[in-house]
């Protein structure tokens, strides 16, 4: 992950309308790549490898830490989401990593829930 993107998590703020809500209300432009009633999949715009896409549910939950046992049912749908969308990108062939940044330390910029399909190079472990 770039610094900057970690020096962003330092001042990102938790709560309220963020851009992937404006995203969502179609209010900014962005590359859908998926729909359904409960979530959406859209590209990167600052793409970390070939293929780089976000699954976000439609529900403005902030963090995966602040989500609630009632959403159990709309977590797992995200990760099945991500799931076909990574299948639908042809990354089952290669394989792919899901990422969901938590808060400061997991330098989450963007406070609305989201899981980050990265794939379509050799990525390497540990994460920064
Ligand atoms: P995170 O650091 O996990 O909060 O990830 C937020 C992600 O949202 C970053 O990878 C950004 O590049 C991405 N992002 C920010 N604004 C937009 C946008 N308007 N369209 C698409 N992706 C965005």
């Amino acid at each position: 992950m770039a610094e900057d993107e970690v020096q962003l998590a330092q001042t990102a703020l938790a709560g309220g309308d963020t851009i992937f809500g404006k995203i969502l209300r179609k209010e900014i432009p962005a590359k859908f790549v998926y729909e359904d009633d409960q979530c959406v999949a859209f590209r990167d715009v600052n793409p970390q490898a070939p293929t780089h896409i976000l699954v976000i549910p439609r529900k403005p939950i902030p963090q995966l830490s602040k989500a609630e046992d009632e959403d159990e049912q709309l977590l797992g749908h995200l990760l099945t989401t991500a799931r076909k969308v990574a299948a639908q990108e042809g990354l089952d062939k290669t394989g792919f990593r899901l990422v969901i940044n938590d808060g400061r330390n997991g330098a989450q910029t963007v406070y609305h829930l989201h899981i980050h399909i990265i794939g379509g190079r050799q990525l390497g472990w540990p994460p920064g």
